[in-house]
């Protein structure tokens, strides 16, 4: 089966090794872009995932402080409210506190709940027994409520707590004022800090991550992973602080300067409270599955896409050769061996082809043929080996002759040669001819059997001029008779016969 000459161009094309290398180097290229593509969409989801769960952390959090601090309030505004009242002034001091206390003792983690006169001496406290004598007018808390008569709710920093022995807490309070609005003391209690501890410790969030809460101030008041120095830590020098302060909610990356763990932190200011929470799991941890994965799948992919272009080019290899070795065969297949000239058979075909081209367009076309003179004798002389020497170096000659492009020159067979000149009438083949026989006899080639002394050649040549539409056969057969005119004419001769 033979493919029209377009459709074999276009298979060359696509199979010529660079296409093949670059089609397989681009298909590789492509593949892991897609895979590049599918592995940053699951980074993505990745990150999205992450700050899906801070944001439910941070509510689970917000709730449970909102409610806890509520009903700590709560507690504290039964004892500012029931103070005064003229039936529980009148109660004895343990009944009093019975009544006054009732609401706070349910509260887990609330300690112990004080209330102070107008110069800070506790006159009452929730724990049995007499009250301490301490006086908490030095206190920043006090000190806001007497201050600010308006402040409502306050709650403090962490800080050694002298009602809870020392330790650290974070004091509520409340102030009590007078019927003519006066300033008559405040009601404080302590939140043990175990509740955020137990709160924070509830939740997780990576092992690198961190979680806590700060006061507005800078106080860091818990911390998961629990770390007991850490706590009371004054943060307002530090930049993600700042960041933190600046707006209600937000969130960003940093690194951490503690421990250089980069986090994406999450905050939020709790509503009405001074207190910010943060959520911050470290990006080791939210992309950790994902990078297992990209690991993997990015090794799969270098390797099947070395696979890949090895084999592009394998076969771009193996393609080149069995071209090389077809361009080869058909280079073989229409050439004559000993001289490199069209053997017989392409001779046949292309002249056939300009016979054709001839008679459509109405153009001469002359036929040379070449024989050598007394070549027997060579041999005979010279033996068979220096006959093909000498048939190699007058094909040689012809083939320098003979350049003009669309010109065909062929062994027709032993010592003959067939030159095709289309296009040339019978004047510009007798020149051609006769510069050929000129050159050949130049080569002076010595034939001592020849009457020449060299090897020389007879052409005969047969011009169709384009008037009848005769066949190529006839064009062949007068330059047969005209070679057989130029050996009667003495050899090393050119002799002209015009078709009609
Ligand atoms: P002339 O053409 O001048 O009349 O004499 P000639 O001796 O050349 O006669 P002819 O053309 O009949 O002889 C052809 C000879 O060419 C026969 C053979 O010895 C020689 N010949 C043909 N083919 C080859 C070949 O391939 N190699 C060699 N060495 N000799 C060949
Ligand atoms: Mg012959
Ligand atoms: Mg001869």
């Amino acid at each position: 089966m033979s493919l029209p000459d377009s459709d074999k161009r276009l298979f060359a094309l696509i199979t010529s090794p660079r296409v093949v290398i670059g089609s397989g180097v681009i298909l590789a290229f492509a593949m892991l872009s897609i895979c590049a593509f599918i592995l940053y969409g699951g980074r993505q989801d990745a990150l999205e995932h992450a700050s899906d769960s801070s944001r439910n952390t941070m509510l689970v959090i917000e709730r449970d402080i909102e409610r806890n601090i509520e009903l700590y309030d709560l507690s504290l505004q039964a004892v500012v409210d029931g103070l005064y009242r003229p039936n529980v002034i009148a109660l004895s001091a343990p009944l009093k506190r019975e009544v006054l206390f009732d609401r706070a003792a349910t509260a887990q983690y609330l300690g112990t709940i004080v209330a102070t006169d107008a110069a800070g001496n506790i006159i009452l406290d929730s724990r049995n027994g007499a009250p301490p004598t301490v006086n908490l007018a030095n206190r920043n808390y006090f000190q806001v409520q007497r201050d600010h008569p308006a402040w409502g709710l306050y709650i403090s920093p962490p800080q050694p707590s002298s009602l809870l022995g020392g330790d650290l807490a974070l004091t509520l309070s409340r102030r009590i004022t007078n019927p003519d609005g006066s300033f008559a003391g405040i009601v404080a209690g302590t939140v043990n800090l175990d509740y955020l501890h137990h709160l924070l410790s509830g939740l997780t969030l990576g092992p690198h991550g961190v979680m806590a809460l700060v006061h507005t101030g800078g106080a860091l008041i818990m911390r998961a992973p629990y770390n007991p120095k850490l706590i009371g830590h004054n943060l307002s020098g530090a930049g993600p602080f700042t960041k933190m302060s600046a707006s209600s909610e937000g969130s960003f990356a940093d690194t951490a300067s503690i421990d250089g763990i980069r986090r994406i932190y999450a905050f939020k200011h709790l509503r009405g409270l001074p207190l910010i929470m943060v959520v911050a799991p470290a990006e080791q941890d939210i992309y950790a599955k994902w990078r297992m994965r990209a690991q993997k799948v990015v090794g799969v992919m270098i390797l099947f896409s070395i696979a890949f272009v090895g084999l592009a080019v394998l076969l771009a290899y193996s393609l080149g050769k069995k071209a090389k070795a077809e361009s080869t065969l058909r280079m073989l297949a229409r050439t004559d061996s000993l001289t490199g000239l069209n053997n017989r058979r392409m001779l046949d075909q292309l002249l056939e082809q300009e016979w054709r081209r001839a008679v459509r367009t109405q153009r001469p076309l002359s036929i040379l043929f070449v024989d050598l003179d007394r070549f027997k004798a060579y041999n005979d002389t010279y033996g068979h080996q220096a006959g093909d020497d000498v048939l190699a170096a007058v094909a040689r000659c012809i083939a320098r002759q003979i350049r003009r492009a669309g010109d065909i020159t062929a062994r027709y067979g032993g010592e003959e040669f067939v030159i095709v000149l289309p296009d040339t009438d019978s004047m510009g083949a007798l020149a051609v001819a006769e510069t050929l026989r000129q050159a050949v006899a130049h080569l002076a080639i010595e034939h001592a059997a020849s009457e020449l002394g060299r090897v020389t050649v007879s052409i005969g040549s047969a011009s169709w001029q384009g008037r009848v539409a005769d066949s190529v056969a006839s064009v062949v057969k007068a330059a047969d008779e005209a070679l057989y005119q130029a050996k009667a004419d003495g050899r090393n001769s050119v002799f002209g016969a015009i078709l009609h």
